[in-house]
């Protein structure tokens, strides 16, 4: 027989609601109480091991029901199941049913030998009792899959050739809306569904001659009858004698194709690839199932959303009505009215209470399926409504994440193209499957591109409106060094010449691959230091094998993506241990988290800034939240004690912050001292040079530190007054600027002046055209993309210093950027 396991946070009424089912059963089934906590001053509650010893002193072969009450009861039965021996964990399982009425059902079902499906099904079936005698609450009635058929009948023939699409279903449900009824609607012996509701009035697809049943109970029927006579008559809004075709609002983008037939962009990460394009479309994005146990802020989470892209939806429904007229605006009437259908969004705070589903998981459950449905739709109208759906789902989705989270998932190796693409997607990219990445907004040092860069994945970026011009599934040829995209059907001869070209290039690494791990010394004996920039173990172990002598940058913000809350001390230090795990002994440069401008992290909390780039980055985060910043500096403490790393502070711009920052590590040193817990004393400490201030008092910081990093790409930005992703200044936004290049003059010379160590982490250190420059100004020490580096190598093993400096004497007299490119050339 199944036993049964009642699990409430009150004592007294899982053993009350025991004995009821014990009644019912004649003490036939075995039913066990996990309820309340021993703790005599806060008995209510629930206990994980509790649970487990009821499941296990009720054990059955026949299987183990467990009901619960509310909340921790579900996380808690969980927890329990876990930790029960595998071969009872197989036979429990936890039902939804409600706790009073599922206990006796499941008793009853249980004593006449019925197995532990059926006992499941019965308890779930519980309420139903209660049901017929009263009748299901109101609000339930659209849920109910048998919805209501009773009440008077309308009948109404589908006037208009296109059916039932998206504009006459908005309009037929707003009609319902505006009366005090309860209307059900069915077509073609479908089940009746709620015609309040857009998703399923939507999924009817009633066709030109169907007739439509509207079953009505309320008082305005009269009204609503007449209503929907006019609708009839209008033709359900369309124009008469003639098909329309649903016009799209926004305005089709011009293609802008260079005159020799291929699309020119930016170079964003080399490499060549020849593939599928797949445009990034909706079902490329996924959301991974995730419990959350705040299920009220999930819910808020949820609600807000869904209130902000309603009310941006508004605006831009606003707009279409200004600019191109009623019938334009009207395809926003079924976002809107997605947004505000009450079936869907229950269904969404069911997930989210019930199964305690993230917000962003249980919209994108109830939305995905909703597109599912639409997609097999057979008319091809509907059919279409799926990306207005989609796009209503990844509006909310991107509203719930606040920082784009969604991850691409692709199921065959292929070019992405999108719109854009954060870094957080670009770290979970599986580049097994990603061949390359082309994407209309991001420039050289977004961190998309840079982790691009770091993967070896062939990108290129700053497309605009030429990104149009490729469709889904067209064979596509990229090469990254030069930005250049080729479409195979116009020009196959040019991907033929890149496939040769792609072999070429293969050929050349593998030599240079070869040679790799050997030093880089210059053929006049200058020793250099070819570090990697890093994000991950993952990224760690690819710059290992491209020969990296240490990591030079290893962005630890990252590891704040992505997720709720900050990474606790100890999966920092496992990461951390990974890491240097993976580089061999190797030094290991870790900055600190380095929050803030085009790196947002939602839940730490920065508020709304008007200039991002300049409000609380970087180290002035960290200083201003040292709680969060203690736990990481604790973490990189202890990983000091046995593995060779240094700490970087970033967006440094004064001495104070070196002197704040060094005073927490202190007290972190402390601490550890006091709990006897290791470190390493010598741990040495730097800084990111990309504040133009620290360039005007390197004597007073280099007494506080131990070396310098120059991180070009900020340098830029902040020596130019340039956003350094803004795609519309990203001819100009460049570390070869003159200004910039005396300004790393001055660094260099000065760190040497101070003795103090100084590196260059930014992306002109990947720029092979940049190596012989940067010698000559006496930069010994690089940190580049993994990938890149047999190539610097290689660029550095073939270079003289000594003629380099000769070469590049006058460049304190250069005055525009082309006179560099073409000095370096
Ligand atoms: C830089 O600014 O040059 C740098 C290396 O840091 P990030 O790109 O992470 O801002
Ligand atoms: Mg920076």
């Amino acid at each position: 027989m199944v036993s049964i396991v009642i699990v409430s946070h009150s004592k007294k009424l899982a053993e009350g609601v025991v004995e009821l089912a014990q009644q019912m059963s004649q003490n036939k089934v075995k039913i066990a109480a996990a309820g309340g906590l021993d703790d005599e001053s806060s008995p209510i509650g629930t206990d994980a091991f509790k649970i487990k010893e009821a499941i296990e002193s009720v054990d059955s072969e026949d299987g183990i029901l467990v009901l619960m009450d509310i909340g921790s009861a579900v996380m808690n039965a969980e927890l329990a199941t876990e930790m029960l021996p595998e071969a009872i964990m197989k036979r429990v399982l936890l039902c939804e049913a409600p706790l009073v009425e599922g206990a006796i059902a499941a008793a009853a079902q249980s004593m006449v030998g019925a197995d532990l499906k059926a006992v499941a099904k019965e308890a779930r079936n519980g309420i139903q009792g209660k049901e017929t005698l009263l009748g299901a609450p109101e609000e339930d009635v659209h849920l109910d899959k048998t919805i209501a058929t009773k009440g008077r009948e309308i009948r109404l023939i589908v006037p208009n050739d296109l059916g039932l699409h998206a504009r006459p279903a908005v309009r037929l449900v707003e009609i319902t809306n505006k009366f005090n009824n309860e209307v059900n609607v069915s077509v073609n012996d479908k089940p009746f569904v709620s015609a309040r509701s857009i998703s399923q009035v939507g999924t009817l697809g009633a066709k030109k001659g169907d007739t439509l049943i509207f079953k009505v109970q309320g008082d305005d029927f009269s009204a609503f009858e007449n209503a929907l006579k006019q609708f009839e008559l209008d033709n359900f809004g369309d124009p008469k004698g003639g098909t329309i075709k649903e016009k799209e609002v926004k305005e089709p983008a011009k293609t802008i194709v260079n005159k020799c037939g291929f699309i020119q962009g930016i170079p964003a990460s080399k490499g060549i690839s020849i593939g599928k394009a797949k445009v990034l479309k909706t079902e490329t994005i996924s959301v991974d199932e995730e419990i959350v146990e705040a299920s009220l802020e999930e819910l808020n989470k949820f609600k807000n959303a869904v209130v902000r892209v309603a009310s941006e939806t508004e605006e831009i429904r606003q707009k279409a009505m200004g600019h191109h007229g009623k019938e334009d605006a009207e395809i926003f009437d079924f976002h809107l009215l997605l947004l505000s259908d009450k079936e869907k969004l229950k269904e969404v705070e069911q997930l989210i209470e019930k199964n305690h589903f993230s917000a962003a998981y249980a919209w994108f459950k109830v939305f995905s399926a909703l597109e599912a449905k639409y997609q097999e739709m057979s008319d091809e109208y509907l059919r279409e409504r799926a990306s207005d759906i989609a796009e209503i789902r990844n509006k909310v989705l991107d509203e719930i994440s606040g920082a784009h989270q969604m991850k691409i998932v692709l199921h065959e190796p292929s070019i992405l193209v999108v719109d854009e693409i954060g870094p957080a997607q670009t770290l979970s990219l599986d580049t097994d499957k990603v061949l390359g990445i082309i994407s209309k907004t991001g420039g050289e040092t977004s961190h998309a591109t840079i982790l691009a860069r770091s993967l070896g994945i062939p990108s290129i970026t700053g497309l605009e409106n030429q990104i149009d011009a490729i469709k889904n599934e067209d064979i596509i040829g990229i090469d990254g060094s030069t930005g250049i995209i080729y479409l195979e059907k116009t020009h196959p001869e040019k991907i033929n010449a890149l496939r040769v070209e792609q072999q070429a290039e293969e050929k050349l690494f593998k030599e240079r691959f070869s040679k790799a791990k050997l030093p880089a010394i210059s053929s006049d004996d200058v020793e250099f230091k070819i570090l990697a920039n890093v994000s991950s173990p993952k990224e760690a172990k690819i710059a290992y094998t491209n020969g990296a002598d240490g990591i030079g940058l290893y962005r630890t913000e990252f590891l704040y993506m992505n997720r709720e809350t900050p990474p606790k001390e100890e999966e920092q230090y496992e990461i951390y241990k990974q890491v240097c795990e993976n580089m061999h002994g190797l030094p290991v440069t870790i900055r600190t988290l380095d929050v803030g401008g085009d790196k947002p992290i939602p839940y730490l909390g920065i508020p709304e800034e008007s200039n991002p780039f300049l409000g609380l980055r970087g180290i002035r985060y960290c200083l201003q939240n040292t709680e969060i910043f203690k736990t990481q500096l604790r973490a990189l403490c202890r990983i000091s004690a046995d593995y060779n790393i240094r700490i970087m502070y970033p967006m440094v711009g004064m001495l104070e912050e070196v002197l704040a920052a060094n005073t927490l590590l202190a007290e972190v040193r402390y601490e550890l001292d006091q709990e006897n817990i290791a470190y390493s004393k010598a741990m040495e400490i730097g800084i990111m040079v990309e504040v133009p201030s620290v360039t005007f008092i390197l004597p007073q910081l280099a007494k506080y530190l131990d070396f310098l990093s120059i991180g070009t790409n900020d340098l830029t930005q902040y020596l130019l007054a340039m956003d350094r992703e803004n795609t519309l200044l990203s001819k100009n936004y460049s570390a070869l600027h003159p200004s910039v290049i005396n300004a790393l003059s001055k660094i260099i010379d000065g760190a040497n002046k101070e003795g103090i160590e100084v590196s260059l982490c930014g992306e002109l250190a990947s720029n092979p055209g940049a190596t012989a420059l940067l010698s000559a100004l006496g930069l010994r020490k690089y940190s580049m993309s993994g990938p890149v580096i047999p190539r610097i190598k290689d660029a550095i093993r073939n270079m003289d210093v000594s003629n380099n400096k000769e070469e590049f004497k006058g460049f304190a007299e250069w005055s525009t950027l082309d006179m560099v490119k073409k000095a370096i050339s």
